[in-house]
This record gives C-alpha cells, structure tokens and sequence, in this order.
C-alpha cells in the first residue's frame, strides 16, 4: 500500500482519501488476504484515521497447543497530530470536538507522508487476543485411549520382526 503524502489530502473532497484494500501484509501471516477499507482525513493540525478489515489467521491454542483458525476483526480511529517537526506543547491542542489528549500521542510532520499500510499493520497487531484459545472450554492436553493402552504401532512392526530372526 502506497503511504500518503499528507499535503495531497488538502485537495481531496473533504481532505479525504478512502482505500479499499484486499491484500497480504509482510510479517503477518495470515489464510486469506486481509480484506477492508481505510479512510484518512486532513483535519486541519490533524489526521483522523480510521479502518474497517478482517481476516483469518492461524494461532496456537495456549491450552492444548493445536492451531486453530480465527477471525481477526478490526474497527478502530485514531488521531494523528501533525507537526512541523517540533515537539507538541500540550497546551495548544485544542480540546474542542471530544479529543482525548491521549489518543493524540503519535505525530507525524505535516509536509511529509503517512504509511497508512504500517498503520493498518499496527492495528490488526493490537488485535490479535492476549489468551489464545482454540474453544472457550478447550480441555487442555488429552491423551487419547490408543495412545495410553495401545502399544504404539511403530514397536509392533518390530514385535512381529523379533519373531523370525533366528535365536
Ligand atoms: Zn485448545
């Protein structure tokens, strides 16, 4: 995905560019392609950004340690200051329209480029589930009967060998 040069979003419709995107994003392996669409806005001294997007992806249950397959969903905003490259002073945030002060902790300079793939990156990471498991009443590790009374049938080709070799 192309970053966006944030000055061309000031000629847009609304200083808005929307992006439909279907595709694999380096260092997150997932089944299907991710799917969704972003939508960045030019606000002013702000970026507001905002993406919708699903996938699949194949974890390891943290109980039984079998993978399994799981929906990755996200649907979050974020508010990105723009800056001349200087550190904010806090003060001249305006707190009008229900910012956060924290929710406007990361920056980027005004004359320069947005990667809006690395940011939709982020946000499927900050999805995937602390606790990783396959069912909500997953059992954990059991051993199946053929694997706690049964011989293993790989000593029984070698029982059946011991019987013809000479004594
Ligand atoms: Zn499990």
């Amino acid at each position: 995905m192309e970053p966006i040069y944030i000055p061309r979003l000031t000629k847009l419709p609304d200083g808005t560019e929307t992006i439909e995107f279907k595709e694999f994003f380096q260092d997150l392996e997932t089944l299907t392609p991710v799917q969704g669409v972003c939508r960045v806005t030019h606000k002013g001294n702000f970026l507001e950004t905002a993406v919708k997007a699903d996938t699949i992806i194949t974890l390891c249950c943290d109980r039984c340690l079998q993978q399994y397959n799981h929906r990755l969903s996200v649907e979050t905003a974020e508010f990105l200051w723009l800056t001349d490259g200087e550190a904010i002073d806090p003060e001249e945030i305006p707190l009008d329209e229900d910012l956060i002060i924290e929710e406007m902790v990361e920056t980027l300079p005004k004359d320069g480029t947005f990667d809006v793939g690395s940011w939709i990156y982020e946000q499927l990471c900050l999805e995937l589930p602390q606790r990783k498991l396959c069912s909500a009443d997953c059992g954990g590790i059991t051993l199946s009967p053929s694997q706690t009374e049964q011989p293993d049938a790989r000593w029984s080709a070698l029982e059946a060998l011991r019987g013809q070799l000479p004594n």
